[in-house]
């Protein structure tokens, strides 16, 4: 079955960076499982997988602009650390969930000083390219519920 809008899918993965340094991989852990055509995935990796099959294998290189984006400058603000509510002690490397025009945001903190805290709304990732090996462990068609919830259900996914 060819992976294709709205099926689920699972597949393995590996993540590496320009210099080969892994990033992040399944292997040796559960593999993936995810919706197709849901935005689950960063663009250029969802785009690259639609028409693959179970069983092959892939490498897909996706630049910042399909994958976390490109870093913005803006996204990165000094605050008085009274404004992040019941943070408690911020250190460096903290992530908070924060409301802005775009929706919701992750920044981490990148550097506190004093009463003031840096934090910086881009992707970790930002300005990177993402070199992805793949393997489609297995495709299989949605069923209405998983669609109406937008998650997967079963191995992988949700149990309720
Ligand atoms: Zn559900």
């Amino acid at each position: 079955m060819d992976i294709a809008a709205d099926r689920i899918v699972t597949i393995h993965y590996t993540l590496k960076d320009d210099d080969g340094a892994v990033l992040d991989s399944s292997a040796g852990a559960d593999p993936l499982t995810y919706i197709q055509g849901h935005g689950n995935l960063v663009a250029g990796l969802e785009k690259a997988l639609e028409g693959r099959q179970s069983g092959n294998t892939l490498t897909v290189v996706v630049a910042p602009a399909e994958g976390y984006g490109t870093r913005d400058q803006a996204l990165v603000q000094r605050v008085p650390k009274r404004t992040l509510q019941g943070a408690g002690d911020i250190k460096k490397g903290m992530q908070f969930q924060a409301r802005t025009e775009d929706g919701m945001r992750l920044f981490t903190v990148t550097a506190v000083a004093g009463d003031m805290v840096t934090l910086d709304g881009n992707h970790p990732l930002a300005d990177q390219t993402l070199h992805f090996d793949i393997e489609v462990v297995d495709v299989r068609e949605a069923t209405a519920e998983e669609l109406e919830h937008g998650h997967v259900h079963g191995p992988g996914g949700h149990h309720h």
